[in-house]
């Protein structure tokens, strides 16, 4: 649930069986985030957010209320993006090479690009949207691969390379660009 604070702006609040206390963290949005065990009431949701006020402040990179809108919009308009497009291509390539996999996701995390799970899922960050096409696609033809190969082998470059004869430089190239939106 989220919370309002003149402050501090949208407060994620998570309330989980498993904590004991308080714990304020920073989400992936930049909001501040609040994780309390799972039967605390709301309205000591308030009060544990005004007594620690001072320590949120100096401990937590938070953005401003004006820069969490910014990025949701922007979140948004990816998203909308990535869904036009980015499962077409995959499938697109899919058909090309004789590849076939169960399921396409799209993902926002911070972290990857792409992933393929054994139960043939391949998961695609909209952030890629962001990206030159050549990049792009080498992502997605690197997940199809994956299909064949579970690992970064020998054979699973061979493989890539079939599809990609630049893939060194667009792996690369890759490492300058941050999937986070
Ligand atoms: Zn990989």
């Amino acid at each position: 649930m989220l919370i309002k604070d003149a402050e501090f702006g949208e407060v994620l609040v998570r309330k989980n069986a498993w904590s004991t206390g308080v714990k304020f963290s920073v989400s992936t949005s930049g909001r501040l985030a609040m994780s309390v065990p799972k039967h605390t009431p709301d309205f000591l949701l308030k009060r544990y957010l005004n007594s620690n006020r001072e320590r949120i402040r100096e401990k937590l990179p938070l953005k401003d209320p004006a820069e969490q809108r910014t990025r949701d919009y922007q979140k948004k308009v990816l998203m909308k993006k990535a869904k036009d497009y980015l499962p077409y291509r995959l499938e697109y390539f899919a058909k090309l090479y004789g590849y076939s996999y169960d399921k396409c996701r799209l993902t926002h995390a911070n972290t990857r690009w792409g992933s393929c799970s054994s139960k043939r899922t391949i998961s695609l960050n909209i952030g890629l949207m962001k990206l030159p096409e050549p990049l792009r696609d080498y992502v997605i033809l690197h997940e199809l691969a994956h299909l064949n190969h579970m690992d970064h082998s020998k054979a699973f470059w061979a493989e890539v390379e079939t599809h990609d004869k630049n893939y060194k430089a667009h792996d690369k190239k890759l490492k300058l660009f941050s999937p986070g939106v």
